[in-house]
């Protein structure tokens, strides 16, 4: 009989097939003593397959490039935390083995993760899957991982952890379920990426016998199990025809009456241009270049390796835009060099452009690799600072760009809401602006993008976010230049016909998401999207606005 279970569905797409899960069996060693005179040797195993364990992590991620690579980096360097390891070593040194000290010192760190807030609870399958490697190569066991299976199946899992995520063969997975997760764990960032249907957040899921048939609707956030003919039919029906709406809808990104709003991609690095071509991103509109600085935390990234990494995106798009971000590192993103470790409030502190106009020798290294990578080419290259907050920020920005002899557009991007307030100033030095929604959203409700308790105000649907959005716009317009949306908020496609209402000129998403903006601004009028626009700013919640957006395109 068929039933339904809902979750929360973070990647678009309908899924039918038998459900695979993950191997994630917890591997709980033995609680044995061991004689005082092995500890040191035991000790030595920990550290050597803790070693083992970080390399593996790095080669994959090296294999995998783009947001993975850090994704996994950024484990290898959670297995290797000198605290974890001294916690480790105590507990052996008291009689544990070397795998039942490893299974406890990280059961001690998992349970403060747990308790740290959604973001950081997020990462707590990041840990688990990094224990259990470690585990799995004391003990001498296979590591858990993506099931084997030559046909294609539904992966269940409870989170998925990325350093399998990274490697999933996107013919053979159809779609993800998790347990656990939400719509900032990797398990959804990565669906995303790979461009297959999610639904996370579903608890039950992990009782769902192997093999059995499940239907995921990604779009909705439903799963059907051991679903009806007719539910198949009906879904897969409807997938059919948003297949030939997304298809039908080829082409540079405009509205029905051709009002032109290029859709560009969003990037980590190199390795997510080829998503961002096949998908027909018109360019790059953010490239995250921070990722190239994760491989070493004390160090930045030479001059050489930045122009390889630089050239190898501006070849890609030959007569295409790419706007590449300059570094932007703290708050969420902290760089063991550049970072204050003692700031009270690091999202309010040292962080993106304050960061680099401290560390000038950094940002000037990486706009003279810029400059040396678009010598020759066709490509539009723009480069545009994250957080600033005003106009002095846009000059400094501004001229450290002219003294590096770079041709490139010079933008600001607006985060903070000083720099959407004045955004005609700011303009004064600057060509264009691009809104970093995620950030904007973050301080404009004074709402930490990592808490969960306050993730009702990280909505972009959020009217005041609406008014920001909208002033940056028209101060753009009025200045001549132009202004795009490169947050999250440019993923959502009934919100992109609603930005584009409110005049912004171009939309930066994942390479997975243009494909469903670009079908649904397709089916509008600039006129209908100002009127979509207009009501939701006349709202007085995320819900309303999103609703009132909806009727107003709908034609209720
Ligand atoms: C943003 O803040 O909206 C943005 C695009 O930057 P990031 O998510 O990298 O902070
Ligand atoms: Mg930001």
């Amino acid at each position: 009989m068929e039933t339904t279970l809902r979750g929360v569905g973070v990647s678009h797409g309908v899924a039918i097939g038998e459900v695979r899960h993950m191997g994630t069996a917890v591997l709980e060693p033995p609680a044995k003593q061991i004689p005082a005179e092995e500890a040191e040797r035991e000790q030595q195993r920990a550290r050597q397959a803790v070693e083992a364990v970080a390399a593996d992590l790095t080669a994959r991620g090296n294999l995998a490039g783009g947001e993975a690579q850090a994704v996994l980096e950024a484990q290898a360097l959670m297995a290797q935390d000198p605290e974890l390891m001294a916690d480790v070593d105590r507990r052996v040194a008291v009689g544990s083995s070397a795998e039942r000290a490893v299974y406890d010192a990280f059961a001690a760190y998992r349970e403060l993760l747990a308790n740290a807030g959604e973001y950081l609870a997020g990462r707590v399958a990041d840990l688990d899957d990094v224990r259990n490697r470690i585990v799995a190569r004391l003990l001498g066991v296979p590591m858990p991982g993506v099931p084997d299976s030559d046909e294609p199946y539904v992966l269940v899992a409870r989170d998925l952890a990325p350093a399998d995520t990274a490697l999933l063969d996107p013919t053979l997975v159809l779609g993800f379920v998790t347990e656990e997760g939400g719509p900032t764990s990797h398990s959804a960032i990565l669906a995303r990426a790979l461009g297959v249907p999610a639904v996370v957040a579903l608890p039950g899921a992990g009782e769902i016998a192997e093999g059995t048939l499940i239907a995921v609707d990604g779009s909705s956030g439903e799963i059907f199990v051991d679903p009806t003919e007719e539910r198949r039919a009906a879904l897969e029906a409807a997938a059919a025809e948003r297949k030939a709406t997304l298809a039908a809808a080829t082409g540079p990104g405009a509205t029905a009456d051709g009002h032109r709003v290029p859709l560009l991609a969003n990037i980590g690095g190199p390795a997510d241009v080829p998503a961002a071509v096949e998908a027909g991103a018109e360019g790059v509109g953010l490239f995250r270049t921070e990722f190239l600085f994760l491989d070493d935390s004390k160090n930045a990234p030479s001059e050489e390796k930045q122009v390889e990494a630089y050239r190898q995106v501006l070849e890609a798009f030959p007569e295409g835009r790419v706007v590449v971000r300059v570094l932007d590192a703290g708050a969420d993103k902290p760089l063991d060099f550049l970072t204050p470790g003692d700031e009270p409030n690091p999202a309010l502190g040292v962080r993106g452009l304050r960061t680099l106009l401290d560390h000038p020798e950094v940002l000037r290294t990486q706009l003279t690799a810029l400059a040396k990578a678009a010598e020759g080419q066709p490509v539009h290259l723009e480069v545009m600072a994250p957080m600033v907050a005003d106009r002095a920020d846009a000059k400094a920005f501004a001229d450290a760009c002219r003294e590096a002899g770079l041709r490139a557009k010079y933008g600001a991007m607006v985060e903070i809401p000083s720099a959407a307030l004045r955004a005609r100033s700011v303009l004064q030095e600057v060509e264009f602006l691009s809104l970093g929604t995620n950030d904007l959203a973050q301080y404009t409700f004074a709402a930490d993008r990592q808490v969960g308790a306050v993730s009702r105000l990280q909505d972009p649907w959020q009217p005041a976010l609406l008014d920001l959005v909208a002033l940056s716009a028209e101060a753009a317009r009025a200045e001549g230049k132009s202004c795009g949306v490169c947050g999250e908020a440019a993923s959502d496609p009934l919100l992109a016909c609603v930005l584009t209402g409110l005049g912004v000129t171009s939309l930066s998403m994942g390479a997975a998401s243009i494909p469903y903006v670009r079908a649904q601004l397709a089916k509008f009028t600039l006129a209908q999207c100002e009127r979509a626009a207009a009501a939701a700013r006349a709202s007085d919640s995320a819900d309303e606005a999103r609703r009132a957006a909806q009727a107003v395109l709908s034609g209720e």
